[in-house]
């Protein structure tokens, strides 16, 4: 019995992700579409698109035969001199943002957070102001795992054993409207989530703040989706301030807000963007980070040192660049990007219902990226004992449908079902998305009830 084997050598060598003492995990082996398959044979509905990541599905043949081909036409040359992948793939990117921005190349989304980091730092340094270094950002959010990119991030509990961390990071209120940190309502909302990034800019001094970096919406900590004038209000606080935004668009990017970029969605231009996940759909490690023309100007003033001092030896490998621009192709070619936003709609109506469960507190969308918000009581919104949130995706699991649950790593408030389903799903699967959550909270299917 091969599977037998395979999960004593799990048990035996392999260190998961997430959740590392889990003894009983999922060996997956094939995946096609929307679907995955484990090794006893069952079918699973990737309800996560892995971790927000595979948007147009698995086991894409074209991906593959663009990744074979540079394989054996150029492997691998650093980017201190240049390739065609990067080339082509940097002006696509600029063909998906709306503006002029340099491309530099990284692996991961927390690799080029860091980039983003160093960037703002540099340039305030070669404007004269060397005292602007902080960078603010909000509770709740998550930038990466690396010790700057984790300083940014808003969870304690992911931090504390790993303290001290990048220095330099402080966080306000996220614009959280179900449970408003200021206490408002929607008629009564001043946009205070928005003001406390001007009090901490103020509170730190402006002359020593750098950037503030946010996603669109936050994703990983509950689909925390602000006030539509919320992104252009921070926009002109970071310009009164001399404050750089940095857009980390490493879930929101590639389409899964209905748009190609998230901070589309609110018009706003940031001065640096970081992208990741689905500018491969997962098929080949690869991130970037986008900066703006007026930006990288600074980085070429003639005489004086104004390099980047940043080598990063796979960060856009000729294999990762054309598996993107294959990728790309495919979200132009088959129209995915507005096929994630028809989805987002079509998930807001089959999803209405689940609305009337007394364990239901909210449900939000961007694009096709829904969070579910689990409460015990309507009333107090007390989150959902974990108990119960870790119930109802087993329930989900062991109908065939993979989701995930999010929020803040304090005990008690992972209390948020995600989903995320790849751009490739069908009507019919997203029928059977909302059959199994029915069946699951209200304990009926469809054929039962008809
Ligand atoms: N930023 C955001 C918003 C993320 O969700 C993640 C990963 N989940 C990262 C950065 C870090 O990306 P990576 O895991 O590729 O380092």
């Amino acid at each position: 019995d091969p599977k037998a084997e395979w999960l004593k050598k799990d048990r035996t060598y392999l260190w998961h992700h997430i959740s590392p003492h889990n003894d009983n995990p999922i060996i997956f082996v094939s995946g096609e579409g929307a679907w995955l398959t484990d090794a006893d044979g069952n079918r699973y509905f990737d309800g996560m698109s892995g971790l927000w990541c595979v948007n147009v599905g698995h086991g894409r043949e074209e991906i593959a035969q663009a990744a074979a081909k540079q394989m054996t036409t150029l492997a691998y040359t650093p980017l201190t001199q240049s390739h065609v992948p990067a080339i082509e793939l940097a002006a696509k990117i600029n063909d998906w943002l709306d503006g002029e921005y340099r491309i530099f190349f990284s692996n991961s989304g927390s690799d080029a957070n860091e980039v983003a980091f160093k960037i703002a730092r540099q340039y305030h340094r070669q404007n004269g102001k060397l005292g602007k270094h902080k960078f603010i950002s909000r509770y709740r959010a998550y930038h990466g795992n690396s010790m700057g990119a984790l300083g940014a991030t808003g969870q304690a509990q992911r931090k504390l054993k790993y303290e001290p961390l990048g220095i330099g990071f402080s966080h306000v209120p996220p614009p959280y409207c179900y449970r408003c940190p200021f206490g408002q309502q929607a008629d009564s909302c001043r946009l205070e989530c928005a003001q406390a990034f001007e009090d901490a800019i103020i509170g730190e001094g402006a002359d020593s703040v750098a950037a503030v970096i946010m996603e669109p919406v936050i994703t990983g900590g509950g689909m925390i989706v602000p006030p539509d004038s919320y992104l252009p209000r921070i926009r002109s606080i970071c310009d009164k301030y001399d404050v750089l935004l940095i857009m980390d668009e490493v879930i929101c990017g590639f389409g899964r807000s209905g748009q190609r970029f998230g901070h589309l969605n609110y018009g706003v231009r940031p001065d640096i963007v970081t992208m990741a996940k689905g500018m491969t759909s997962a098929y080949s490690p690869l991130s970037a980070t986008a900066v703006s023309a007026e930006l990288y100007a600074c980085f070429k003033i003639p005489g004086g040192d104004n390099h980047f001092r940043h080598v990063n030896t796979f960060g856009g490998n000729p294999v990762s660049c054309a598996v993107a621009l294959e990728n790309i192709n495919i979200l132009e070619r088959e129209e995915l990007v507005s096929r994630s936003a028809q989805i987002g709609t079509q998930l807001q109506t089959l999803l209405s219902p689940l609305r009337e469960h007394p364990n239901v507190g909210d449900i939000r969308f961007f694009g096709s990226a829904v969070g579910i918000e689990l409460v015990d009581d309507p009333i107090s919104k007390t989150p959902a004992r974990s108990d119960r949130v870790a119930g109802i995706i087993a329930a989900c699991f062991s109908k065939g449908l993979l989701i995930g649950k999010n929020g803040d790593t304090v005990p008690g408030f992972m209390n948020i079902l995600t989903l995320c389903p790849p751009f490739i799903t069908t009507d019919d699967e997203l029928d059977y998305i909302a059959s199994v959550l029915s069946e699951v909270f209200f304990g009926i299917s469809e054929e039962d009830a008809s």
